[in-house]
């Protein structure tokens, strides 16, 4: 691990020179010492706490993942207690958190550290990473956080950080590496980390980095040289591809809707939805003449071909607000429509596996896991059944 001003294969220098290295541990570890953020996995520290705040920080912010992050400690305070859970009791837990295959690389990885460690997580970054969602930067924040081992963690704050203080245009991860573990406190590893995280979320911003109020404004090459809002340069932003979908909201004549559960595998796996499907690129009105979602009786012919699915005869039809939501590969915008039962339609002795009826109430839904958007479709469907009486079950059924 290259230390103090060592050289890179091309013999430029990795990081800060030796002499400077100190004085900026110093200054950045005295402002973190006196303004941390009162976060709440920053008290009663156990590896399995930090554990399970790293896995939430992933691609979300602090603030979004405190409430989250209480919520989960009390259900499941230990490995045992998490190792022990259903998939449905964790993936409830985590339902509005996003990037589902993280509670499920959690839950996979409480098992394997109950049943292979005895309870006691890893403290070598090398089987860290062996772990179920356990990337690099994962392996070193917990390496250094929870056992005090001299690994850098670097995640998206910390290359802007470094790239700002070495004035670095577009620099290589192996490069960022190699200067952050340059950079590291050997003697307080996990405050360095979390200290350089901070840095780049309250001080170094992405846009307007406040360089005024930086701790470490004295050690920095991309201030002295008027260059902070050009570093690191710009990454080429990905163009998200756009999915439109038709959701059948089916309501039958007691105020039961339906929810079908997701595959076990691949994405929102195992969370229960509005049985819908996706609009092929023709209908979803991306060609210049093609009918997109708003032509008259698209969605609704959709919806009522994947009610057949179940053997559940479609009614009259009435459309919710389009919802959308970002995944981290693609667009999602979700064209829900209400399909109630057809009057005097015979209900199927049984649904197919996976599929159920539930209380289209709030009640319904807190037993199962359900993603951002599905939950917001879920309250689109109340709201109109409570504001429009016409909606409500044909035979007078109770409200939900
Ligand atoms: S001086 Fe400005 S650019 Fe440099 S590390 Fe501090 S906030 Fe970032």
């Amino acid at each position: 691990m290259p230390r103090n001003g060592s050289r890179s294969p091309s013999g430029r220098s990795e990081g800060l020179p030796p002499g400077e290295a100190g004085r900026f541990r110093a200054a950045l570890l005295q402002r973190f010492d006196r303004t941390r953020r009162p976060l709440p996995w920053r008290t009663a520290r156990t590896p399995y706490r930090i554990l399970v705040s790293e896995f939430m920080l992933q691609q979300t912010r602090a603030e979004t993942v405190a409430p989250y992050y209480a919520r989960w400690i009390r259900r499941f305070p230990s490995w045992d207690a998490l190792a022990a859970a259903s998939p449905d009791d964790v993936m409830r837990e985590w339902q509005g958190l996003g990037y589902y295959a993280r509670a499920r690389n959690l839950h996979r990885t409480a098992q394997i550290v109950r049943k292979r460690f005895g309870g006691r997580l890893p403290a070598d970054p090398r089987l860290l990473v062996e772990l179920p969602g356990v990337g690099e930067y994962t392996a070193a924040a917990v390496a250094s956080i929870a056992h005090e081992r001299p690994v850098a963690a670097v995640d998206g704050n910390v290359r802007r950080v470094v790239a700002r203080l070495l004035d670095m245009a577009d620099p290589p991860a192996s490069r960022v590496r190699r200067a952050a573990e340059q950079m590291l406190d050997p003697e307080r590893p996990g405050d360095f980390n979390e200290a350089m995280m901070e840095l780049g979320a309250t001080v170094c911003l992405p846009r307007r980095p406040l360089c005024e109020a930086c701790p470490v404004a004295a050690f920095c090459r991309s201030r002295a040289a008027g260059t902070p809002a050009r570093r690191p340069g710009a990454r080429r932003s990905r163009r998200l591809r756009e999915a439109v979908f038709a959701s059948a909201v089916f309501v039958d004549g007691r105020g039961r809707t339906l929810l079908a559960r997701r595959p076990s595998k691949g994405l929102l796996a195992g969370l229960w939805e509005f049985p819908g499907s996706e609009l092929p690129a023709s209908e979803a009105g991306r060609g210049s003449e093609a009918p997109g979602p708003e032509s008259p009786g698209l969605v609704e012919e959709v919806a009522r071909r994947r009610l057949a699915d179940f053997g559940l005869a479609a009614g009259a039809c009435q459309r919710l607000e389009p919802v959308k939501h970002a995944f981290s590969h693609f667009r999602a915008t979700y064209h829900p429509v209400i399909v109630m039962e057809q009057p005097g339609s015979a209900a199927p002795k049984r649904l197919p596996a996976g599929a159920r009826m539930v209380p289209a109430r709030p009640s319904g839904f807190r037993r199962l896991a359900v993603s951002a958007a599905q939950r917001r479709i879920a309250e689109l469907l109340q709201r109109r059944l409570l504001a429009e009486p016409e909606s409500r079950p044909l035979d007078g059924g109770a409200l939900p």
